[in-house]
């Protein structure tokens, strides 16, 4: 029993705490400060800049919804664009999926897939060797501008919140190059903060999405260690058939794709169940 604890320092007014038995990393990179801590209960814990990034014990929750919704409403995504995410874990739930052939994971900090590779390696598995894969450290903002046209069926941004480096990944430009890259009926979806907490985000986020795609929306999820209530998820897309696929059509595609079963948070009617937003943060939707 340690009676060493690890204080979040993300909002004034209401935190959490950790009890850790050791620090394992603790490193200033260009762009942030990362530390890798062993918890008594959470298992490994992240954190950049002083914020939790992912925990061993829930990183399932945030993981699975981040990855299998936008890909099985879409039903048919082959070439999928992750950016942040440099822990591995979305692009592993991502090669799950038998259709996809391509899954690019652009990441601005080096130092975060290196730390992630050495002492989270359950989290990412053998997502950095998968053939399908191609990582590629840089920024998320860089890639979009240059990437083709329609040349992505899904994006998935799991990027910090709106300061700093991950300020970019939230701006008009981003989202038009975004618009542009997706096929006709592509999606993107976003870490969108935790509305109790950071409604502002999910606010201004959407209606500048909403600039961009005809179908703006949000899907929630219990993130243990998003401390808050529901985290929000930011919707975007080209068709919005893709929020209303019914569960017994999305678990057939599970069942094909061979993802039915292997959840721990995700099921077809956690998916479907997860678009109806109480009121506190519905309210902040264009
Ligand atoms: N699951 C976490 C959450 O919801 O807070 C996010 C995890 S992941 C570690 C966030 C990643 O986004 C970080 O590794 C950070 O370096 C990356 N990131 C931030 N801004 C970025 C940008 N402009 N381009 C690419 N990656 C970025």
């Amino acid at each position: 029993m340690t009676d060493i604890w690890y204080n979040e320092t993300l909002y004034r007014s209401w935190g959490q705490r950790f009890a850790i038995t050791r620090e394992l990393a603790r490193v200033r990179s260009s762009f942030q400060d990362i530390a890798i801590f062993e918890s008594e209960f959470h298992g490994r814990i992240m954190t950049l800049d002083g914020i939790v990034q992912i925990t061993e014990r829930d990183e399932f929750v945030y993981q699975e919804m981040l990855a299998h919704v936008p890909i099985l409403a879409h039903g048919s995504a082959e070439s999928v664009l992750i950016i942040g995410a440099g822990d591995g874990g979305v692009l592993r739930r991502v090669l799950m999926h038998g259709n996809v052939t391509r899954a690019v994971m652009v990441e601005i900090d080096g130092e975060v897939i290196r730390l992630s590779k050495e002492f989270l390696p359950k989290i990412a598995g053998n997502a950095w060797t998968d053939a399908r894969a191609e990582i590629i450290v840089g920024d998320g903002i860089d890639y979009v501008q240059r990437a083709q046209d329609t040349s992505f069926d899904v994006i998935i941004v799991d990027s910090t919140d709106p300061i700093g480096v991950g300020e970019v990944l939230f701006t008009d430009d981003f989202y038009r190059n975004c618009a542009r890259i997706l096929t006709d009926r592509g999606v993107i979806v976003n870490q969108c903060g935790v509305p109790f907490m950071q409604s502002a985000e999910l606010h201004e986020t959407s209606v500048r999405r909403k600039r961009f795609f005809p179908d703006v929306t949000a899907y929630i999820v219990a993130v243990p260690t998003y401390i808050g209530g529901f985290m929000t998820l930011g919707w975007a897309g080209k068709d919005a058939s893709l929020t209303t696929v019914p569960a017994s059509l999305i678990a057939a595609r599970a069942r094909q794709s061979g993802i039915l079963g292997q959840t721990s948070y995700w099921t077809p009617e956690i998916h479907v169940s997860a678009f109806v937003l109480p009121p506190y943060i519905a309210r902040h939707l264009p």
